[in-house]
């Protein structure tokens, strides 16, 4: 039996198709690079923008024209396209066979044993695997709080649910066994992780425990949300070596009044006055952001307080994107979606402009000096990794030098990348 997986979206759903294909395979199933070959196919979705949710639409008329010629092929639908009452989605979608809700991988594997293997279902603990020989994600807590007006998140993936400190741990172990020396802890908020569990617990209790792990040379998290960002993570950030000196922490507006809009929980003076902090705290730390032009109602004036905010806080990466309008959302049924998508595509072309210019600022800075890389693989000939910033480095070397940590002089930059020279430090 073959099985072919698509995935789009967030490191959330990655990280669940990478433990889906982990129960598929324990289970006997092969994986195909090609829908028209398996006998299973997994679609695992989006709906964060109209782009993405256009593209699973077109996905599922794809592997429906499939299934009319190879009707004894199965498919299934996750991700955040899937709403908690499936009877509307049986109806639009009859070709479909099982829909199941984001995380519910115990659904899956239920329906998978039960209904295609004709088989008990036996418990499973789905395992999770590398997304890289080097690195590999770790969800530690699920489904969000927060309903800021324009998400869909915590319609589709729930409340938060923060996973057992033991469970993760457990899981991390294994991952370095396997030769991980990279984790990233994913959630859609991790910063209030943990308070949920009993006794509760958090974000800081988490990297003090990891980073008791041997042969665990560094860890990640993302993301996080601003509010909600304690001194006791910044303390842990600065204290614990593996853990990277890099935080995605969103701004989405720099406006107060679009962001009471966006019920984003602060103001524009709460996130200066946090990333304040954050730099006299943490030497070196790397900030990236999220920004979303055109919400509704947005004037040129409340665009420029984004623009100025993204000029003045020079953060290392901005993810931009155009306001899209989502069903389900209280941004969309409360506010016209009035902002031409012209003068959308405008400002986000004006924000990507600027910050490839401070970017290109922050990278040229860096040449001549050396950074530590963590190596992923081989490209067009090059060795390639990150540093614990999350810059992208690339350079040539005759060695093996996969998995490594290596000193890389930097040589040249460009906004997106460094190139440089390597010595190897150590060996993992
Ligand atoms: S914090 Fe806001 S944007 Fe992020 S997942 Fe939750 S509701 Fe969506």
């Amino acid at each position: 039996m073959k099985a072919y997986i698509w995935t789009i979206g967030c490191q959330m759903n990655r990280a669940e198709s990478i433990a889906l294909g982990a129960d598929l395979q324990s289970l006997g199933f092969e994986p195909v690079r090609n829908a028209r070959e398996a006998d299973i196919v997994v679609l695992n979705t989006c709906v964060v923008r109209q782009s993405a949710e256009d593209k699973v639409r077109g996905m599922l008329g794809f592997v429906s024209g499939i299934k009319s010629a190879r009707p004894h092929m199965h498919i299934a639908v996750t991700g955040c396209f899937v709403e908690e009452d499936v009877k509307e989605l049986n109806r639009l979608f009859p070709f479909v066979d099982h829909f199941f809700g984001p995380g519910r991988l115990q659904d899956f594997h239920g329906w998978l044993c039960n209904r295609i293997l004709k088989r008990d279902t036996d418990i499973v603990r789905i395992e999770i695997q590398q997304i890289s020989p080097v690195s590999a994600y770790l969800p530690i807590i699920q489904g969000c709080n927060n309903f800021c007006s324009y998400c869909i998140v915590p319609y589709r993936r729930g409340r938060e649910r923060s996973r057992p400190a033991q469970e993760i741990l457990a899981e991390a172990e294994e991952l370095v066994k396997r030769g991980a020396r990279e984790i990233v802890l994913l959630g859609q908020n991790v910063n209030t992780y943990g308070h949920d569990l009993s006794p509760a617990s958090d974000l800081s209790r988490l990297l003090y425990m990891l980073s008791d792990l041997n042969g665990l040379h560094r860890i990640r998290f993302l993301t996080n949300h601003p509010k909600d960002m304690s001194e006791s993570l910044i303390q842990a950030i600065k204290g614990l070596p593996k853990v990277c000196r890099h935080v995605c922490l969103p701004l989405q507006a720099g406006d107060d009044e679009v962001l009471k809009k966006m019920n984003r929980g602060y103001t524009r003076d709460d996130y200066f006055a946090l990333l304040a902090r954050v730099r006299q705290s943490v030497q070196y730390m790397a900030i990236s952001t999220d920004l979303i032009v055109g919400f509704p109602g947005e004037t040129e004036q409340q665009f420029n307080n984004s623009y100025a905010a993204i000029k003045s806080l020079r953060f290392d990466t901005v993810h931009v994107a155009a306001y899209s309008s989502r069903p389900g959302t209280a941004a969309c049924a409360k506010y016209l979606d009035d902002v031409p998508q012209q003068i959308k595509l405008d400002r986000l072309h004006a924000i990507e402009e600027l910050q490839s210019g401070i970017q290109s600022e922050i990278n040229g800075a860096l040449v001549g000096t050396t950074a530590e890389i963590l190596v992923e693989g081989t490209k067009a000939g090059k060795w390639y990794g990150r540093t614990g910033s999350d810059r992208l480095v690339f350079f040539k070397d005759e060695r093996d030098l996969k998995g490594q940590l290596v000193e890389v002089e930097i040589q040249t930059a460009s906004p997106w990348a460094l190139q440089g020279v390597a010595t190897p430090v150590r060996s993992l």
